[in-house]
């Protein structure tokens, strides 16, 4: 048998140019997915993970979108169905901070924080869904985190989109089960990216004493889950959480 579980399916992977992104889309690739990548800033990084899914023996694309915008992730879907026929696994990875405690949070800086993380994982699920629902299949994969259960001061603003990702996945896990639709989120713990680097030293070490692994996470650790909720192996697995983060929020 092969050990390309993914073979034929058509995944795409929302901010994949990098950090968690970039490896979820290199074990799916791994696993025989063709790869949509999409990214709004770093064209450079995209092109590279593409070039590095498809060393893998698969069919990789890139696609600028900013997935807060409806008329860009139309075109990122109208691509993804042009280059790859359409889209059988979506991974929501796409997201940003603007960290500051609440007195000092501005309203620009939680709608910012609320429309990229909440409104674009909303977006891309309104137009997969569609394409899902008419071919009956599909896998669902929004990236939520720990924060989204357990709070963090300094982060209301993501929290509070971390945790709509939560019950977003689980009212369309309702609306899309019969359908052979499967939603399902991930709630990584600490994870050594980009967004983790700019901690002070401190607060990174203060992280690792609330980790009873006693490790970092790594974006191969979150992607390793992503690969299995993609798989036939989660066929009857959804809406649900499955924390990444090496016990942090048991
Ligand atoms: P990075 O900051 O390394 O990467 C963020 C990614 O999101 C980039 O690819 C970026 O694209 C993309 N992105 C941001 N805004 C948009 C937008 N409007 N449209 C399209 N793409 C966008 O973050 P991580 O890899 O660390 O995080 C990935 C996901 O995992 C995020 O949702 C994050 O909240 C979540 N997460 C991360 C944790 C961690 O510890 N690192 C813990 C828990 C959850 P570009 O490079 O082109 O700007």
């Amino acid at each position: 048998m092969s050990d390309k579980i993914l073979s034929g399916k058509r995944a795409l992977v929302t901010g994949g140019n990098r950090g968690i992104g970039r490896a979820i889309a290199l074990q799916l690739a791994g696993a025989g997915a063709d790869i949509m990548i999409n990214y709004v800033g770093s064209e450079q990084e995209a092109e590279q993970t593409a070039a590095d899914c498809s060393a893998l023996g698969v069919r990789a694309f890139c696609c600028y979108a900013d997935i807060s915008r409806e008329e860009d992730v139309a075109k990122l879907f109208a691509e993804m169905v042009e280059k790859l026929g359409g889209v059988d696994i979506l991974v929501n990875n796409a997201g940003i901070t603007r960290d500051a405690l609440l007195l000092r949070l501005s309203p620009e800086d939680f709608d910012a924080v609320l429309t990229t993380n909440l409104r674009g994982a909303f977006l891309c699920m309104k137009q997969a869904s569609r394409l899902m629902m008419k071919q009956r299949f599909g896998r669902i994969v929004n990236i939520s985190s720990v924060v989204a259960l357990r709070g963090n001061a300094g982060q209301v603003n993501y929290a509070a989109s971390k945790a709509g990702i939560i019950g977003m996945t689980k009212s369309l896990a309702k609306e899309l089960a019969s359908r052979n639709v499967t939603v399902n989120a991930l709630a990584p713990g600490f994870i050594e990216t980009a967004m983790t680097a700019e901690l002070p030293e401190a607060v990174r070490a203060k992280m690792l004493e609330s980790i009873p692994a006693g490790r970092i996470g790594q974006p191969e650790d979150v992607a390793a889950a992503a690969l299995f909720l993609a798989s036939p192996q989660a066929a009857y697995i959804t809406g649900q959480v499955l924390r990444v983060d090496g016990g942090m929020a048991m």
